[in-house]
């Protein structure tokens, strides 16, 4: 599955890290991945897609 994060969407609320902590937050608190990029390709986590499915501003893209 890939995951795509949209911080120019994002709030700062905090709450897709608490599904999983690959969601890291930038110094203003918008969300990044570790690793700087906006994209993660990783095997299928359910964790993600609630996080995809929780996220208020549609921050969190997944698609396979
Ligand atoms: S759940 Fe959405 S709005 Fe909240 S921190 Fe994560 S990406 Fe940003």
């Amino acid at each position: 599955m890939i995951i795509e994060i949209f911080p120019e969407r994002c709030i700062a609320c905090g709450l897709c890290r608490t599904y999983n902590e690959a969601f890291d937050y930038d110094i203003d608190g918008l969300v990044c991945f570790n690793n700087d990029e906006t994209r993660l390709t990783i095997p299928a986590d359910s964790s993600f897609m609630q996080a995809e499915k929780e996220c208020p501003t549609h921050a969190i893209k997944i698609s396979t």
